[in-house]
């Protein structure tokens, strides 16, 4: 039984959504609930879905990537050296 309040992952059940079908390919309808993320979205999601962690996110957490980002550092400048010729 999922109630207001309870933490599923990063979410967090804030509102009963209702009752609503889960994909085309569903027949029937299934509780859904409004859940708060930890990174400020929110989504609905079933009941079954939270019940076995099958959702545990808005889906932030399987988008953070990290990016590489490229050192743009300067080529190392050869600083000649003088070479003293001895007249
Ligand atoms: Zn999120």
């Amino acid at each position: 039984m999922i109630s207001i309040g309870d933490n599923f992952g990063y979410l967090t059940v804030i509102a009963d959504a209702g009752m609503k079908r889960i994909s085309n390919l569903s027949k029937y309808d299934s509780p859904h609930f409004l859940c708060q993320c930890g990174c400020g979205n929110q989504i609905e999601v079933s009941e079954p879905s939270l019940h076995y962690n099958i959702v545990k996110s808005c889906g932030c957490n399987k988008n953070r990537r990290t990016f590489s980002i490229k050192e743009t550092k300067p080529a190392p400048v050869i600083v000649p050296v003088p070479v003293q010729v001895q007249a």
